[in-house]
């Protein structure tokens, strides 16, 4: 295999934090448990993508993440698996509240997370629940109320359902906000700040990214505590 040196410079990897951890550039390397390495060959995977070889480490050490990486770099892995091994670490039940929040700009890009996350999470058994405006609130509801490891959430049909008291956001430790820079564009930001105030300071926040314009990088100063932040390819 390649040095880690020789890796990042070959898919353009950038890192900027203390002590950034080598990139996994194998699925072998994780660690992640058979279970999910069975889903990841089922999918017919043969490697990690860049932002995952080098994100993974750096989540699974419990830190914050700033990801920038074009569309298509297989980003939703980056950390839903990461998410997934925190989830067995930390055991909560599920019926208290969610422990690991995704957020998502649109309702079909909220879904499509939501099937990444079953197929990858069905042998580990976790729960996920997708909610999302556009749609009636009742099924959301009783998908929360039967219990939910992961929410996976626009950030405005999140934002109701908190106001009716029908979802608790203590539990959560591990915040991810993707497409941080659409969610922004698309006026988000406010919600954003609400949800987060509902969540535990004491927890893991990952933002992913396709650009990296002064807004973002605004709300990842308020929201990340000495984040690590990892580019793929060339960005401003
Ligand atoms: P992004 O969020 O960066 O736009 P996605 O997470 O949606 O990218 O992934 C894009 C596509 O790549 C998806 O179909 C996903 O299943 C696939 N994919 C993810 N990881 C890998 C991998 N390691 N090898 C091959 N394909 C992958
Ligand atoms: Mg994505």
């Amino acid at each position: 295999g390649l040095s880690a040196e020789a890796y990042c410079r070959r898919h353009e990897i950038t890192v900027i934090g203390d002590n950034v951890p080598p990139p996994f550039t194998s699925f072998e390397a994780t660690g992640f448990p058979s279970e999910i390495l069975r889903e990841v060959q089922n999918a017919g995977f043969s490697s990690p993508t860049p932002i995952q070889a080098q994100s993974w480490p750096v989540a699974l050490q419990s830190r914050d993440i700033v990801a920038i990486a074009k569309t298509g770099s297989g980003k939703t892995l980056g950390y839903l698996l990461p998410g997934f091994m925190h989830l067995k670490r930390t055991r909560n039940n599920s019926q208290m509240g969610p422990t690991v929040l995704v957020l998502s700009p649109t309702r079909e890009l909220a879904t499509q997370i939501q099937d990444e996350a079953m197929k990858f999470g069905k042998s580990s058994r976790i729960a996920v629940v997708c909610l999302y405006g556009g749609a009636p609130k009742g099924p959301q509801l009783r998908d929360i109320d039967r219990g939910a490891d992961v929410v996976v959430a626009t950030p405005g049909r999140l934002n109701d359902i908190l106001e009716m008291k029908r979802i608790s956001l203590h539990q959560v430790s591990y915040l991810v906000l993707d497409e941080a820079d659409r969610m922004l564009d698309m006026g988000f930001e406010p919600q954003i700040r609400k949800i987060v105030k509902e969540i535990p300071a004491r927890r893991q926040t990952l933002m992913y990214t396709a650009t990296w314009p002064k807004e973002v990088r605004k709300i990842a100063s308020d929201l990340l505590v000495n984040s690590v932040q990892v580019n793929i390819g060339n960005v401003d």
